[in-house]
């Protein structure tokens, strides 16, 4: 581990004034927020991140879990993902995000691991983390070897051939499912992301996973109001039981009005380079009756862009099946109103 500056941000001007100044070719590769430290922490310990400086969050009051005027919930980015999950008001209004938050990683990184820092975790693909191999993402033009290499947890929509890297995280499934918004200032201002906007494919750019630019703080989330009745389910599939990222996930919101589906939302994790709103799926479903075939033809329809190589081809039917089943169990928690005779 290399030798960096520590610092606490005394307040968020503080915090983006450090950060912006980064004058490196890496654009902001100098400084990074430290937030939990789960991620950052490990990525340093591996060399894969070298900041020169760390600017301490813990300081900036980001932490509450507050209502809006409309009816939605704000989330501090400081919010630990413990304390989320547990929220009664998120049990309650948001339970496909508790759902995923309780299916991430174990209690303890729960207890560390912020709202923030979960939306900027960074991809397991052994090839980033390893810095003996080539990796675009990590040393741009360097290569991809997960290509025809070790790619079994590898993502199958979204990809280039300069990157196939997955998005590892379950909360943001569930974030892009409940169409979130993430509010960050930077340099430049305020301004309001939509989640389905946040985090970038990789194309020909793997380095550049989102939005943010250089000194961009997060400073909250923000859920709009729950549509009342809505059933929801959170769906993770992996190689063990717990404490192990999703090979497939699906978050589902679901609405079902006289025996079909009134309004639904989907998202997918585990399979795509960045948290994957399925909206070709959602627009097949949307108004039908949800029987086997109506879900078997939009899971088709949302998995025909996928690309997979030769150690994640099995990921194809294992997504096909995560989203029916996470249809079927958000719909079996959704109020139903009466059919029409
Ligand atoms: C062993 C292990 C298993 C795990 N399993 C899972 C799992 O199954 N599912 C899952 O979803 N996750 C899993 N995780 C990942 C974990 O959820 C993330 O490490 C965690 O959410 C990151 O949050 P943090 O607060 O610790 O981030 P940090 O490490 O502090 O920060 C991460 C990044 O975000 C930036 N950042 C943090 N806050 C802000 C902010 N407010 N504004 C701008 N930038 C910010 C930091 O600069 C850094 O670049 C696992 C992690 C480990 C170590």
């Amino acid at each position: 581990m290399h030798t960096f500056a520590f610092e606490r941000a005394r307040d968020s001007a503080h915090a983006i004034q450090t950060a912006s100044a980064a004058t490196t070719a890496q654009q902001g590769a100098e400084v990074r927020f430290l937030a939990g430290g789960t991620t950052v922490l490990d990525l340093m310990k591996l060399d894969v991140e070298q900041p020169a400086r760390l600017v301490d969050l813990a300081g900036l009051g980001l932490d509450q879990i507050e209502p809006t005027g409309d009816g939605g919930l704000r989330i501090g980015a400081m919010v630990r993902n413990a304390d989320l999950a547990h929220d009664a008001r998120v049990q309650r209004d948001y339970p496909v995000l508790s759902q995923a938050l309780l299916a991430g990683a174990s209690g303890q990184l729960r207890n560390m691991a912020t709202t923030g820092g979960n939306l900027l975790q960074r991809t397991r693909c052994v090839y980033f983390r390893d810095t003996r191999m080539p990796c675009n993402k990590r040393e741009p033009g360097t290569g991809c070897p997960a290509q025809d290499g070790f790619n079994r947890n590898l993502a199958i929509l979204g990809t280039s051939e300069h990157c196939i890297a997955s998005n590892p995280s379950d909360m943001n499934v569930a974030l892009a499912a409940l169409d979130a918004r993430i509010h960050v200032q930077g340099p430049a201002g305020e301004r309001v992301i939509a989640m389905n906007e946040f985090h970038v494919q990789p194309g020909d750019t793997p380095h550049q996973e989102t939005v943010l630019a250089p000194g961009d703080l997060i400073t909250h989330v923000v859920l709009p109001a729950p549509a009342a009745g809505a059933g929801a389910c959170y769906l993770k599939l992996r190689d063990r039981a717990s404490y192990e990222f999703a090979l497939a996930s699906a978050a589902v919101v679901a609405h079902v009005a006289q025996g079909r589906l009134a309004q639904i939302r989907i998202a997918l994790g585990g399979v795509g380079t960045v948290p994957w709103r399925a909206r070709l799926a959602e627009a097949a479903l949307q108004g039908q009756a949800p029987t086997e075939q109506a879900l078997r033809a939009a899971a088709d329809q949302e998995l025909a862009a996928a690309r997979p190589r030769e150690g994640n081809r099995f990921k194809i039917e294992l997504a096909r099946r995560c989203l029916i089943q996470a249809v079927l169990r958000a719909i079996d928690t959704a109020e139903k109103t009466p059919e029409v005779a």
